[in-house]
C-alpha cells in the first residue's frame, strides 16, 4: 500500500523508540536501566485516583463538550490566575488529549503550506514532525551551549522571514532543563511583536524548577504579549499523570475556536474520567507536586556531580525539568566512535544503560539522561557509564 506523502519522512519519536528497545531487553531478562523516560516515576496522587474512581461510579463516562468540561476549564482558568496572574475566558481555553495533542491541533489550525515555524535547538522531538504534518517548515535556530542552549533576540530576528508564522518557546526546556529569564523573554517577545510572530509557549515543565527558580510565562509580561501567545500546558509532568492524557492550550479565542472545531472531528473530547481526575488535580492540595519536585531536585544534585566526573562527559547544570543533557562528543571519540549515536548504542548493548542520543533533539554531540527514576538506579547507571569509559580508554 502506498502511503500518503505527508508521512513519508515521518520518523518515530526517538525517546519512545529507546524506551521500547530498553523494555525489549528487560523483557528478555537483561538488567537494563532505562534513562530514556520522559515521565515522572511516581504514581498519580491518591486524591486524583479517587476522583477518577468516583466519576466512574457516578456514570460520568459519556462524551463531554469537545473543548473540555466547563468545570475543568474553570479550574485551568483559576490556576492561570493564581500562578501567573493571567486572566482568561472559557472561550480562550481548550482541553486536549495531552499537551502533545494540543500542539498538534494548534499547528493544524495556524499553518498553511510552507509557513515557517522557528524552533530553537535543542528541541523536543515532536515539534518539527508536528510542524511538517501541518505542511509547515521548521526553521532551526541554534541555542548555543555557551548561552545555556538559549537563543538570542538577534538570532531570532535573523531567522524571521515574510513566511514566519510562529516561534516555539519551551521553558523549562526538554531536553536541556534551561529556563529563559524574564528579561530574555521580554526581549524575544518584543522581536515577535515587532514582526507579528505568534508565540507558542510550551510550559509543561513549569512546576519542576530547582535552585529557587520561579516560573515566568512570556504571556505574563504585557497585555500585547498575552495576545500574541498561546500557552501550552498539562498535568502529565506536574501531577505525574502522563497516561491520563490531559493537556490544554490557552490564548486567542479564534485560534481556540478553530482548534475546538478540529477536535470535534478528531477526538470528540479528551477522556471524561481523566478530565474529572484533572479537576481534582487542580482543585485539590498541591503538596504532592512539591514533594515530587523536591525528589527530582535531590536526585539532580547528586547525579549531576557524578556525571561530570566521568571522563569525556561535560554537563551544564539544568534549572528545571528532569533531564541532564551532557556534551558527550569527547566521550564518543575517546571510546573510538565517529559520533555520539555509536556511544549510546554501545552503552545499551554492553552496559545495559539506555540513554537518548542528542540527534533526536537536533543536537548531535549530546545525550539526554532522564532522572525520573530512583536514585539507586541512577547511581548504578552512572557507575556503569563510568565503568564503560574506563574499559574503553
Ligand atoms: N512538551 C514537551 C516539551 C514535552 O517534553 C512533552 C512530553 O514529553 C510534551 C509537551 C507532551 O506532554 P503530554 O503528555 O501532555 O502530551
Amino acid at each position: 500500500m502506498k502511503l500518503a506523502k505527508r508521512v513519508s519522512t515521518l520518523t518515530p519519536s526517538t525517546t519512545l523508540e529507546i524506551t521500547a528497545k530498553a523494555k525489549e531487553l528487560k523483557d528478555a531478562g537483561h538488567d537494563v536501566i532505562g534513562l530514556g523516560a520522559g515521565e515522572p516515576d511516581f504514581n498519580t496522587p491518591e486524591h486524583i485516583l479517587d476522583a477518577a474512581k468516583k466519576a466512574m461510579d457516578e456514570g460520568l463516562t459519556k462524551y463531554t463538550p469537545s473543548g473540555g468540561l466547563p468545570a475543568l476549564k474553570k479550574e485551568i482558568i483559576s490556576k492561570l490566575e493564581k500562578d501567573q496572574k493571567l486572566s482568561y475566558k472559557p472561550s480562550e481555553v481548550i482541553v486536549c488529549t495531552g499537551a502533545k495533542h494540543a500542539l498538534y491541533t494548534l499547528f493544524q489550525v495556524i499553518l498553511d503550506k510552507e509557513d515557517e515555524v522557528i524552533i530553537p535547538t535543542p528541541y523536543w522531538v515532536s515539534y518539527p514532525e508536528q510542524v511538517k504534518l501541518a505542511e509547515g517548515v521548521p526553521v532551526y535556530v541554534e541555542g548555543k551551549e555557551e548561552n545555556q542552549f538559549k537563543i538570542t533576540p538577534s538570532q531570532l530576528k535573523a531567522a524571521i522571514t515574510s513566511k514566519t508564522k510562529a516561534l516555539i518557546l519551551n521553558s523549562p526546556s526538554n531536553p536541556t532543563g534551561m529556563i529563559y529569564s524574564k528579561q530574555e523573554l521580554q526581549e524575544l517577545g518584543q522581536v515577535c511583536l515587532d514582526h507579528d510572530v505568534l508565540i507558542v509557549s510550551d510550559e509543561i515543565y513549569e512546576k519542576l524548577l530547582y535552585d529557587g527558580n520561579e516560573h515566568v510565562s512570556i504571556a505574563q509580561l504585557s497585555p500585547e504579549l498575552k495576545n500574541m501567545t498561546i500557552i501550552i500546558n498539562g498535568v502529565s509532568k506536574s501531577h505525574s499523570m502522563t497516561g491520563w492524557r490531559i493537556g490544554y492550550a490557552v490564548g486567542n479565542a479564534s485560534i481556540i475556536s478553530a482548534m475546538t472545531n478540529l477536535a470535534s472531528h478528531s477526538t470528540s473530547n479528551p477522556t471524561s474520567i481523566a478530565q474529572y481526575a484533572t479537576i481534582a488535580a487542580y482543585s485539590g492540595s498541591q503538596e504532592d507536586v512539591e514533594v515530587m519536585r523536591q525528589a527530582f531536585e535531590e536526585r539532580l544534585n547528586i547525579i549531576f556531580e557524578k556525571l561530570n566526573q566521568i571522563p569525556g562527559f561535560h554537563c551544564i547544570k539544568p534549572q528545571g525539568a528532569f533531564y541532564l543533557f551532557p556534551n558527550a562528543s569527547e566521550a564518543a571519540t575517546m571510546a573510538g566512535f565517529d559520533d555520539v549515536d555509536g556511544l549510546v548504542k554501545a552503552l545499551l548493548e554492553e552496559e545495559k544503560v539506555a540513554l537518548v542520543p542528542g540527534s533526536g533533539f537536533g543536537a548531535d554531540n549530546y545525550v539526554r539522561l532522564s532522572y525520573a527514576t530512583s536514585l539507586d538506579q541512577l547511581e548504578k547507571a552512572i557507575e556503569r557509564i563510568a565503568r564503560y569509559m574506563e574499559k574503553v580508554t
